[in-house]
């Protein structure tokens, strides 16, 4: 049964706050009967002749007349509610008995139970909010973090509908005029001038372009950024996540290969979540339940967004970071590589482990290895000429000077993947040491700087689909223009981006599509 043919002319029920025990729990109520089934077991006064936006004392009884509880009520008369319909609010003591009870009561006198999300698809319904509000209730209830929570109250208070309506809108009146040239097909008239019509077009896309851009940081924003630790045994994971978390959370253990399953743990930095997962560690095992830890190991860092690889300075060699790096990459991690225990061999550099990357970033990275604590300045334009003609010579004794990188070969070839000094964090887990600049590195290597975190941002999968669909109709719209195809194409295409748009704010739903959103949201809500 489709979920929305629930009837919605019910008065329905639900428990608003957790279930188990409490200081209170609120019961929620919604329907043309809402305050007359309540008055039937309300005792106190009559709640059907209080104005709304009202509190009420009183006792619930049975039809008994045992009193199961004293309560606060509270009226919210239509239209004047969350759901746009009478919405009866009773605030009982918190135990799970007494909720119960009172529900029942509830059903006895005619409400039924409310379907997950169903308090808010009536306010869907009922026009009190847009789809897209709609599910950002959801998100707000979900939120846990300062980002995650700043984004779903910005889409529940309408930031982002209106921006979707606005262009929604712009589009409407263009494709009014264009319908009515198809009334006229016969007499070859033009109302819609296309220049125009090209430059609006070229306008929304712009701006829809945006938005779909905007989804990747909103993702991560929203849902946190899966971190995977990974490295050898003993390479100090354990020691790192801790020192990340401040905490001792994971084991941490002087026998190699123990930390066998996986651990996850949220790190919050500049409010962003990172999911960090520190898995078991990178070798070839002999015993298959370590070998299972090294398979999960590689599964989790498939699916991660950012991978930090640990590596202990001392006791691994280059070639040993290389093949590991080299087993774990993927097209879409960031890679952060943090040589730990420097405080054993505190010499340790970049370019012992990956000569063969010294020129690879370029000024940032010579830059870098002059002026060694400056990092991340934007400072440019301090390379004098004599170092410029050093880059894409034969590769043979090119950079001269300190530490011939030719000492270090042979290397296996570091592994192909966008790794500069940028990524390279020299830390010591057990003293804490550079932990800070690490979570730095952590947050830059998913928000980069050119992101803006404060223009709309897209969190929604359903939302980008829909944005990214309208998009192409758009290109067809331009080509279209281009081409000089007939106005009922170009008014298809038209229609079809403005379903799209409208898909988003639910101007354009179907039941499935509602169905769907809905039936995640919890019960009472
Ligand atoms: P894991 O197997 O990678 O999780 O490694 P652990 O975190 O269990 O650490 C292995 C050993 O290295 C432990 O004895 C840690 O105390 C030690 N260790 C971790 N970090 C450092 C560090 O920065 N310096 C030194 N000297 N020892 C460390």
């Amino acid at each position: 049964m489709a979920y929305v043919s629930h009837n919605l002319t019910d008065t329905i029920v639900a428990l608003a706050t957790p279930s188990g025990l409490g200081a209170i729990g609120v019961i929620r109520l919604s329907g043309k009967e809402a305050i007359k089934i309540v008055n039937e077991v309300f005792h106190g006064k009559d709640l059907t002749k209080q104005p709304t936006h009202t509190l009420h004392f009183g006792t619930l009884r049975d039809d008994s007349g045992r009193i199961l509880d004293e309560v606060v009520v509270s009226l919210f008369i239509e239209p004047k509610s969350y759901t746009g319909e009478n919405v009866v609010e009773v605030s009982c003591h918190g135990s799970g008995y007494i909720l119960q009870e009172a529900i029942q009561l509830f059903i006895d006198k005619g409400a039924r139970l409310a379907q997950p999300g169903e308090f808010t698809l009536r306010a869907f319904l009922n026009g009190r909010m847009d789809l897209s509000q709609a599910e950002a209730v959801a998100d707000l209830i979900a939120s846990s973090s300062r980002s995650s929570h700043a984004i779903a109250m910005q889409q529940m208070r309408g930031g982002f509908s209106d921006e979707i309506k606005k262009l929604r809108q712009e589009l409407v009146d263009f494709a009014s005029l264009i319908e009515l040239e198809l009334d006229f097909a016969e007499e070859d008239v033009e109302f819609a001038d296309r220049s125009k019509l090209r430059q609006l077009v070229s306008k929304i896309q712009s701006i829809i372009h945006s938005l779909i851009q905007s989804f990747k940081l909103g993702n991560v924003l929203k849902h946190g950024v899966n971190t995977v630790i990974a490295g050898r045994p003993n390479a100090g994971k354990s020691t790192l996540l801790n020192a990340l978390l401040n905490e001792e959370r994971a084991i941490v253990s002087e026998i190699a290969g123990t930390t066998r399953d996986t651990i996850e743990e949220v790190l919050n930095i500049n409010g962003v979540q990172f999911r960090i997962i520190d898995t078991a560690g990178i070798r070839d095992a002999e015993d298959t339940i370590e070998a299972m830890g090294v398979e999960k190991t590689m599964q989790k860092v498939q699916q991660s967004a950012l991978l930090v690889y640990v590596f202990d300075v001392v006791k691994t060699q280059p070639e040993e970071v290389h093949a590991d790096l080299a087993k774990l990459i993927h097209d879409n991690v960031q890679v952060i590589v943090v040589a730990n225990k420097m405080d054993l061999n505190p010499y340790t550099k970049f370019e012992d482990y990956f000569p063969d990357r010294i020129n690879e970033g370029g000024d940032r990275i010579d830059r870098m290895n002059r002026n060694e604590g400056e990092r991340g300045r934007g400072g440019d334009g301090e390379r004098g000429g004599g170092g410029g003609g050093e880059r894409g010579g034969g590769g043979d004794g090119e950079r001269g000077g300190g530490g011939d990188p030719g000492a270090f070969h042979p290397l296996t070839p570091s592994p192909s993947l966008p790794l500069t000094k940028d990524h390279w964090v020299p830390i010591s887990a057990i003293n804490n040491m550079n932990i800070g600049y690490l979570k730095e590195k952590l947050y830059e290597a998913v928000i980069s700087n050119k992101m803006n975190l404060e223009g709309t941002i897209v969190a929604n999968a359903r939302h980008y689909e829909a944005l990214r669909k309208a998009h192409e109709s758009l290109d067809r719209v331009t080509g279209g223009l281009e081409e000089g195809v007939t106005s009922d194409f170009v008014a298809m295409d038209i229609r079809a981006a403005l379903h799209h748009l409208g898909e988003i704010t639910g101007e354009i739903s179907t039941d499935d599509l509602l169905g769907n959103i809905f039936s995640r949201f919890c019960i009472g809500k």
